[in-house]
């Protein structure tokens, strides 16, 4: 990369407000694995990193151009850092980053501590919150376990239902795919809350260390993923997105996705857009606008190729399939509402909180 036009600038950052969680899922990066430097490490960010964090952010986002970036917050569990203390530390943020460039504030919370007057505060600053939730209890507690182990599911509802009180800070709900769990149970106990978007991460992992596997011959993430996929369309009525999903059916046709994790390229934060505007398709060359299955994010797709934009491989007959439904789904939501956030939601997926 030779130019700043050829680099895709950060516009999603990351930061860890508290160090210690209230829960102890046994698939946790941050407390169950190798590395214990939380241990050695400040309970809660302090107001002055945050304030530098913001400064820099800000410097970034002038040297791009950016007219907005998303600032997310995690943890450990980011509630157990104190209503007062989060509310300084969204302060010294927002101070660092010049007026005329937007913060969009996002929180992944497990959920189990949510109460209205945390919502009164996102409210105040809005912070749109994500909650983690592996699927119903019996899933869920699979992993997400109390420190006394006791189940955390229904604490975890508990706090989703106040969120769905408040639709428009209801960001999604973010779920860990386990091979043990049913996919469809999951994918529509986890729609049941009506989020806008469901996002699934798979179990964390290396090379040296790869993810349980039963039968090692077989893509069995992929036919878990594939399951929840037809769940996630069987049924019309589902307004929910599913971003690792979105993101396959729009690579496969050349667009970029939204997720590092997927594709080759660096991802977009504007939701599928084209790869390169000096790509736009010429005039008169194919293009295509259609509502996602969540009907809540309309598309636009110009084709590089000068063809209209659609899965690429004829192999790809579940892309077509979902494509062929997308389509259709464009003439009955037509007046679809805007997101909840009006953004795309946060890039980041990670196994903590
Ligand atoms: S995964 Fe999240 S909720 Fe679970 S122990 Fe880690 S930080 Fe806490």
């Amino acid at each position: 990369m030779t130019s700043l036009e050829e680099t895709a600038p950060f516009r999603t950052f990351i930061l860890k407000v508290a160090n210690r969680c209230n829960i102890d899922c046994d698939y946790c990066y941050v407390f169950n694995s190798k590395d214990q430097s939380w241990r050695h490490l400040p309970v809660r960010l302090g107001a002055d990193v945050a304030r530098e964090a913001g400064r820099r952010i800000g410097e970034h986002a002038t040297t791009h151009g950016l007219p907005a970036v998303h600032v997310v917050l995690h943890g450990g569990e980011p509630l157990l850092a104190g209503r007062r203390h989060l509310a300084e530390l969204l302060d010294a943020v927002r101070e660092g980053v010049p007026a005329e460039v937007k913060v969009r504030f996002e929180l992944q919370t497990n959920g189990t501590l949510l109460t209205q007057a945390w919502l009164d505060l996102f409210e105040k600053y809005g912070v749109v919150v994500g909650v983690s939730l592996d699927g119903p209890p019996t899933a869920n507690d699979r992993h997400r376990l109390t420190h006394t182990g006791r189940s955390s599911s229904a604490a975890a509802v508990r706090g989703i239902e106040l969120l769905r009180g408040r639709p428009h800070l209801f960001a999604g709900l973010l779920a860990v795919v386990d091979l043990a769990n049913d996919p469809v149970e999951v994918h529509d106990y986890l729609a049941s809350f009506e989020p806008p978007v469901i996002d699934f991460g798979l179990p964390h992992a290396t090379h040296d260390g790869p993810p349980h596997r039963d039968n090692p011959n077989l893509p069995e993430y992929g036919l878990w993923m594939s399951r929840v996929y037809d769940a996630w369309l069987a049924r019309p009525e589902h307004r929910h997105s599913i971003r690792m999903l979105e993101d396959i059916v729009a690579l496969s046709s050349g667009v970029r996705g939204a997720v590092e994790t997927l594709g080759l390229a660096p991802p977009t934060s504007k939701p599928w857009t084209r790869c390169a505007p000096s790509k736009r398709a010429r005039p008169g060359s194919g293009s295509t606008s259609f509502s996602t299955p969540s009907t809540r994010r309309r598309v636009t797709l110009s084709s590089c190729t000068g063809r209209t934009a659609g899965p690429r491989s004829p192999r790809s007959a579940r892309a077509a399939r979902w494509w062929r439904s997308a389509a259709a789904a464009t003439s009955r939501t037509a007046s679809a509402p805007p997101t909840a956030t009006g953004t795309p939601p946060s890039t980041a997926r990670t196994s903590s909180t």
